[in-house]
């Protein structure tokens, strides 16, 4: 977020250096046993970390320096947030996990003095935390202009109205950033909504409950909750931005949160390749024969490797596309990562369970919570099919007008 200070190449392999550093040592260790949970009895051990984390200078590695973070680019941050991926918890321990990144970046660029001072100040702090209500369980979350809740203008006050699902880390969170209709006779559908800032004790909100995924509901940080808001009221001083500015907001908070996701995917696959290789040359077929000269493995093992390695590249290349022009001006190149890498991730995730065999589905190894927890990654923040119509769309308009 706005660097105030540019680091050197040199300076960037050393921070690179630190943090696989940290999360090798610090965060390798425990990552299987905090995902197995319940997540609440690890909230101590996970705090002390980050205060480690806040003593090596690593902390919230994608805030400006006065921010207290270290004032990074966002290809200098993308690379840390690869690192970061490779295990769970990393970006939680960092304090720049979703979706909380995405609302302090929302919150820095949008926010009101009051609102940055009450909220943006101790999330960015690492103190409190935070969740983004926009998907609604009876519309479909991938065309987001049909939106049934409502924020009704009632003197200084909105009473806000509606029912959400998959908000994710609603529960032990301080607050949410609600997106709700403000404006229905706005000429454009996009100008309908806005996004409203809503602490999680207003009465008439209510946590229905952490939705299990896949036989696992989870908690705290590792969850995603039903909420409702019924006749919730808060000050029309907690509008995020102008009324009707919803949309817009949340492109501006989807770009670089786009990037960072690609990125943690990536991190992902290289900790379920490094599982992938260990076993196959650990595994013995036969005595002597190891399961990794069968040339399936070796075709895996050579097609991840080049899988991965494009991901970064084009990712990097999204990166400082957008550094540069803006998320605007690569429209074209975000919806390619979107849906090139989350392919990849679940290509890599799943040859890495195929050559653990059985063990790779049991919750022994990382492999069967990455296998549940990121196939969402083919559906939040734009559907695979929506990202890649919006890519091919953009490229016949180009022949059209030839
Ligand atoms: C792990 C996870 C975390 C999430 N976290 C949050 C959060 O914190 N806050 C929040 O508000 N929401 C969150 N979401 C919700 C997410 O944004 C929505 O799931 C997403 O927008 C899709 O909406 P939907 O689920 O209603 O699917 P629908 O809109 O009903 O779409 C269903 C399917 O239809 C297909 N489809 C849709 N549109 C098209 C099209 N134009 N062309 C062809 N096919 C299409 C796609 O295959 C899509 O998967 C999260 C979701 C997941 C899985």
């Amino acid at each position: 977020m706005n660097p105030t200070h540019e680091i050197s190449a040199a300076q960037l392999q050393q921070l690179l250096v630190a943090y696989r550093q940290f999360v090798e040592q610090e965060l390798f260790p425990i990552d299987l046993d905090v995902v197995k949970g319940p997540f609440k009895s690890f909230l101590p051990a996970l705090k002390a970390l980050r205060e480690k984390a806040k003593s090596l200078g690593l902390f919230a590695p994608h805030l400006a320096r006065n921010e207290g973070g270290l004032g990074l680019n966002l290809v200098q941050f993308a690379q840390i947030s690869e690192i970061l991926g490779q295990s769970p918890i990393g970006h939680y321990v960092f304090n720049c996990n979703a979706p909380d990144i995405g609302n302090m970046e929302l919150l820095h660029q949008f926010g009101s003095e009051d609102q940055k001072e009450k909220w943006l100040g101790p999330l960015q702090r690492g103190e409190i935390r935070s969740c983004f209500a926009m998907t609604e369980p009876q519309l479909p979350g991938s065309n987001p202009v049909h939106m049934a809740t409502t924020a009704t203008r009632d003197g200084d006050e909105y009473v806000i109205q509606g029912h959400k699902w998959f908000t994710t880390a609603a529960d032990g969170a301080q607050f949410t950033i609600v997106m709700a209709v403000t404006n229905p006779d706005a000429p454009s559908p996009y100008q309908k909504a806005s996004m409203i800032l809503l602490p999680l004790d207003t009465p008439g909100y209510t946590l229905v409950r952490n939705i299990s995924i896949m036989g696992e509901a989870g908690e705290d940080y590792l969850s995603h909750a039903e909420v409702k808001f019924e006749q919730c009221r808060v000050p029309v001083t907690n509008l995020i931005g102008l009324e009707g500015q919803g949309f817009a907001l949340a492109q501006e908070r989807l770009g670089p949160g786009r990037i960072h996701h690609c990125m943690r995917w990536i991190g992902i696959c290289e900790r379920a390749f490094d599982m992938l290789c260990r076993r196959a040359l650990s595994r013995e077929l036969e005595v002597g024969k190891a399961l990794a000269d069968k040339q399936t493995i070796q075709n895996w093992i050579a097609e991840s490797r080049a899988e991965i390695k494009a991901s970064r590249l084009m990712v990097l290349d999204t990166a400082q596309k957008m550094q540069e022009h803006g998320a605007k001006a690569v429209k074209e190149d975000i919806s390619t990562i979107k849906f090139f890498v989350a392919d990849v991730l679940m290509k890599v995730i799943d040859r890495a369970i195929q050559v653990h065999g059985a063990l790779g589905i049991t919750d022994d190894t990382l492999l069967s919570f990455w296998y549940r927890h990121e196939r969402g990654a083919r559906i939040y923040d734009g559907p695979d099919e929506v990202h890649k119509s919006a890519l091919a769309r953009s490229i016949l308009k180009n022949y059209s007008s030839k």
